[in-house]
């Protein structure tokens, strides 16, 4: 067949040969989450423009450049998300989650749209998996998200040497400015060695200038100002007690002051965990405190911080270190049928089969025997239940383990018990 129709620049599809494989890090994902306290959130795949402009900021690139807008025929200005938190965050406000506790730990798992550059092998739609802790002001917080983060990476299989946690602090709303003014002179003193885009950065986001992967421009910001002297008081506190915690979590970071991340609502904390061998797009994960964000939104001032981890690129480490990925599923049975009177039989023995909770597959296609035999041992079925003449006659079945070819025969009436001692329920 030759298609007419292709899956839009940019999305992809994913398709049973490797859906298990992101089914497995969605229920990693959801195992380590709920084991910590966290419950999941679902927030619609659009919102209002507004809710992004307010929450992600005007300046960053996802909100300048990337979203996809639409209008609704009411002319609401709607808006693919870009990003999973500022949804959470409506939603936490809208729904007054604080009401029924103090603290929410929140997790999701979400496509999310960026009309971006596919040239430069980008998706327009990425998945990622994500947690929010609201109501905690307390580095603690921050701690026991880290923790979780380096822990589930573990839980996945990649190795401890593959991943790196880079930790950061930005400041708060009293102590950046200064920080921020001191970076953007800098970079005025050095402007024409700056790359095009940090010339440009300079004027609306230049701290962004210290996260440029352009090696002249690292060179360069490498004697940039660092934040620890412009932190003020209490993030200085805030940032000391949160690496005493992490060592007696003992949870390994490299202090990173290059880490300011892309998005305005930061504050605070910030860390990334890098893959080691990705070249430069090796951020598995991303986040960080974002103290202002609730009342930014329209809430009571709540402080909050959170986490997005990449799910592609979370497969991709996971092929690359050769992590155990699990196999695809197969059934536990497959009925093949000898001869058109057995059809039928065959068919409502898999329908009993099935409701008894046993993987159950058989062809309805109408093929031969020989061509049956064939798909059962293609399927990786544990066992071929042979129906034939004489079987439907004795109201019995063959049953015949296809990797030893053992076989014998069951009673119809006793096979669910038969199985229930050898095969494990699905
Ligand atoms: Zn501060
Ligand atoms: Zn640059």
């Amino acid at each position: 067949m030759r298609p007419k129709y292709f899956a839009p620049k940019g999305t992809e599809d994913i398709l049973p040969s490797v859906s298990h494989e992101w089914r497995f890090v969605e229920s990693q994902w959801r195992a380590v989450c709920e084991r910590y306290g966290y419950r999941e959130i679902r927030t619609p795949i659009y919102e209002e423009t507004e809710l992004f402009r307010r929450g992600v900021g005007t300046e960053t690139d996802i909100v300048s450049k990337e979203m996809f807008t639409f209008r609704d025929r009411g002319e609401r200005d709607l808006a693919l998300k870009p990003e999973g938190t500022a949804p959470v965050v409506r939603a936490y406000i809208e729904h007054g989650l604080y009401a029924q506790s103090p603290l929410q730990r929140l997790y999701y798992i979400t496509p999310f749209f960026r009309d971006e550059d596919v040239q430069k092998g980008r998706y327009r739609q990425a998945h990622q998996m994500g947690a929010e802790i609201i109501g905690s002001a307390e580095p603690y917080a921050d701690a026991e998200l880290l923790s979780m983060l380096v822990y589930f990476f573990r839980t996945l299989g990649i190795p401890e040497d593959w991943f790196e946690l880079h930790l950061n602090t930005m400041g708060c709303a009293e102590c950046r400015p200064a920080y921020r003014e001191a970076v953007q002179q800098f970079g005025r003193d050095h402007f024409d060695q700056l790359c095009e885009t940090c010339q440009h950065r300079l004027e609306h986001n230049p701290l962004r200038i210290l996260d440029c992967k352009v090696p002249t421009c690292r060179a360069i910001t490498e004697n940039a100002p660092r934040i620890d002297p412009f932190l003020c008081e209490p993030c200085r506190t805030h940032f000391e007690r949160l690496q005493a915690i992490l060592k007696a979590l003992e949870v390994a970071y490299v202090r990173d002051y290059r880490l300011v991340r892309g998005l305005d609502y930061y504050t605070r904390t910030t860390f990334e965990v890098l893959a080691k061998g990705l070249g430069a797009q090796n951020a598995l994960c991303g986040g960080g405190r974002y103290d202002g964000l609730v009342e930014q939104l329209g809430g009571n001032p709540t402080p909050a911080l959170g986490v997005g981890i990449g799910l592609e690129r979370t497969l991709m480490v996971l092929r690359e270190v050769g992590a155990p990925l699990p196999e695809a599923p197969h059934p536990d049975l497959f009925i093949v049928a000898f001869g058109d009177s057995a059809r039928l039989p065959a068919l409502q023995l898999a329908e009993s089969l099935r409701h008894a909770g046993f993987a159950t597959d058989l062809d309805i296609t109408g093929r031969s025997p020989k061509a049956q035999m064939r798909l059962a041992n293609d399927s990786r079925a544990t066992y071929a239940l042979l129906l034939g003449e004489d079987e439907l006659a004795n109201q019995t079945v063959s049953v015949r383990n296809l990797q030893t070819r053992e076989q014998e025969t069951v009673a119809q009436s006793e096979l669910t018990e038969w199985l229930n001692t050898r095969l494990p329920r699905s």
